[in-house]
């Protein structure tokens, strides 16, 4: 019984001898970050790069039961759960400033679901099933019920404000030839915070800014530095002790967050 207790003892130790040389040597935590290069906040998806169902989320909400702050009639709206913090967020800012009349519209789309869109409204509005953003659970469609979203107060503080809270206005005006999707006042992209204030200050879409990452290699902020790499070994190196997310871009490497210090 001796025996045994000393030889659990010493396997204990080992154990946590071990699991303190791991954490020495392991990179600092990260939250949110992925492994693939097709998932992740910043995939692109569009007419010409579907999505690999690595990326079909598996934290889809009822819309109606957890967002506050909007108008839903359509119980069977959903998104992923990690919009919800964000997106509450954004529009308890926008009533406490008087803008008050958002209703959510669309949310996540199975495949299914957008292939009966896209078979009903055809390719000039719709597009095919694999190439919607709404079927990465990371895509909203938000109107105003005082009218056109484009001319609304809800329209307009949106694209001026949601950037602030990780959203980018996907498809905006005069971005068409890059975006392949006209003008869409009320789909709102989740890419999360740095991101979607570089996308703002630099006025680029989606396309540009991983273009840029991809050419130049980085992007250099005050808070943040983003490094774009072709490996997940290379994206783990890169951080250098400091926090980091990852995120593939769905074309051909990683986009690494580095929060400076
Ligand atoms: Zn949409």
């Amino acid at each position: 019984m001796k025996k045994l207790s000393v030889f659990l003892f010493v396997i204990v130790i080992c154990i946590w001898g071990y699991d303190l040389f791991q954490s020495e040597i392991n990179f600092p935590p990260s939250t949110n970050s992925s492994t693939s290069i097709n998932e992740g906040d910043l995939i692109l998806i569009n007419s010409s790069y579907a999505m690999h169902e690595n990326a079909i989320p598996t934290d889809i909400i009822q819309a109606e039961q957890h967002i506050n702050y909007a108008s839903i009639d359509d119980s069977s709206i959903e998104l992923s759960k990690r919009l919800v913090q964000p997106l509450n967020a954004m529009l308890k800012e926008a009533r406490e400033q008087g803008i008050t009349n958002f209703a959510i519209n669309s949310g996540y789309r199975t495949f299914e679901t957008q292939q009966s869109l896209y078979d009903e409204l055809g390719a000039n509005i719709a597009l095919p099933a694999g190439h919607s953003e709404h079927q990465l659970g990371l895509a909203i469609d938000i109107g105003s019920t005082n009218g056109p979203m484009g001319l609304s107060e809800e329209g307009m503080w949106l694209a001026q404000n949601s950037w602030r809270y990780g959203f980018i206005l996907r498809y905006p005006e005069g971005k068409t030839d890059i975006t392949g999707i006209s003008f869409e006042p009320w789909h709102f992209r989740y890419v999360g915070i740095p991101h979607s204030q570089i996308l703002f200050d630099e006025q680029w879409v989606l396309e540009e800014y991983l273009a840029y990452l991809k050419e130049n290699g980085s992007y250099e902020m005050k808070s943040h530095k983003i490094i774009y790499v072709s490996s997940i070994d290379q994206a783990k190196q890169v951080a250098n002790n400091s926090p980091y997310t990852i995120s593939g871009d769905n074309l051909a490497g990683y986009i690494v967050t580095v929060k400076k210090q």
